[in-house]
């Protein structure tokens, strides 16, 4: 038997979440991997999914959790070897597939990656999908040619996972990073992760001019809606726009002035269903990039039991940073 976050729906609809025990025979034959997970975390997408705020899960009942890791405890894959050590972002895996806050999780050697050298697992689901999609993000500003010189990063949902870890990214990486946040109260905080300033939130989302005064060379945005379009008309000449979020909504009412007029590029980032190559590059300057200490001050460790209050938190916009699930 192991324990697992248990999602459930019955025929008229209802829905039900909370700890279960599960027989390893019930685990989803597809896995050729068989992962005794130590950490897992909560991103956005797991609250969603636990506090069924949106169709997050398309096969029921479903195990919880996006991300996981862990060691090989069984393997039918040539990559994969009892003991080896791996982490897993994604693939679907909490939505179509059992998920890993559980203690075993069975995953298809294809979505795995050895964990990175120089990071504890514990660690690597403090960075969790939201970190090294926010890694994603840098690497877009960086393919873009957004260098340090060119001026100031705005970071949009700069409390939340992706944002906590791209300022600290972007900080450490000599950018000038401006933080949007609706949290007054976290201004000190974001600060000691980096960011040389911070706005209100409230700046960037109403409806505004299809072009504004130009002011960032780049920027990392997690909320979409009308503070994407801001961002995007706020953009210097030639910048870069990475899009990862939706935290204020899936809308753009944006006009294609900013890339018609001042050749912004606005790059679509998806951690999702990203190759594996991609993932690599990402969690390789995670390991060389991120200040392990500012990973420790913007994330916490919780229990499986707490995980069902922390998506909660998550779908309420009261917590800050990371939340590590330790299993
Ligand atoms: P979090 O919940 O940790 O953070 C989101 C932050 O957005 C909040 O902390 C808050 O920051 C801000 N926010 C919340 N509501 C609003 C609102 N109505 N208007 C403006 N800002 C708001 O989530 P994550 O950082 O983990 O994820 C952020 C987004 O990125 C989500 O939409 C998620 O689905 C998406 N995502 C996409 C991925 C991809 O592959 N493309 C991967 C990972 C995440 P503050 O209070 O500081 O303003």
């Amino acid at each position: 038997m192991f324990k697992a976050l248990f999602l459930q729906k019955d025929a008229d609809g209802n829905f039900k979440a909370g700890i279960e025990n599960l027989d390893e025979s019930q685990l989803p034959e597809a896995g050729d991997v068989l992962v005794k997970i130590s950490h897992s975390t909560l991103n956005y997408k797991d609250g969603l999914a636990i506090c069924n705020k949106s169709p997050v899960v398309r096969t029921w009942p479903m195990v919880a959790g996006i991300d996981g890791a862990g060691v090989v405890i069984g393997s039918n894959n040539q990559a994969f070897q009892e003991g080896d050590e791996v982490i897993l972002n994604g693939f679907g895996v909490g939505e179509t597939h059992w998920g890993c806050l559980a203690e075993k999780a069975k995953l298809k050697g294809e979505w795995l990656i050895h964990k990175p050298a120089g990071l504890t697992a514990e660690q690597c689901m403090a960075i969790g999908t939201a970190g090294y999609t926010a890694m994603l993000c840098v690497l877009a500003l960086e393919k873009g040619g957004v260098t340090p010189e060119k001026g100031e990063i705005l970071v949009t949902g700069a409390s939340g996972g992706v944002g906590t870890v791209a300022i600290s990214l972007l900080s450490k990486l000599g950018y000038t990073v401006v933080a949007a946040s609706g949290k007054p109260e976290q201004t000190e905080f974001l600060k000691s992760l980096g960011a040389s300033a911070v706005i209100d939130r409230a700046e960037l989302a109403e409806k505004g001019k299809p072009l504004q005064k130009e002011r960032w060379a780049g920027v990392v945005d997690s909320v979409g809606s009308f503070t994407l379009a801001n961002a995007c008309a706020q953009t210097q000449y030639g910048g870069t726009v990475a899009a990862c979020g939706l935290a204020q909504g899936m809308d753009l009412p944006s006009s294609v002035a900013p890339f018609i007029l001042r050749g912004v590029t606005l790059r679509g980032v998806d951690s999702v269903m990203a190759p594996l190559h991609v993932r690599k590059e990402a969690w390789a300057r995670l390991a060389t990039d991120l200040d392990l200490n500012k990973l420790k001050t913007l994330s916490k460790v919780i229990t499986l039991e707490e995980a069902i209050e922390g998506a909660s938190q998550i779908m309420a916009g009261t917590h800050t940073g990371r939340m590590v699930v330790k299993i």
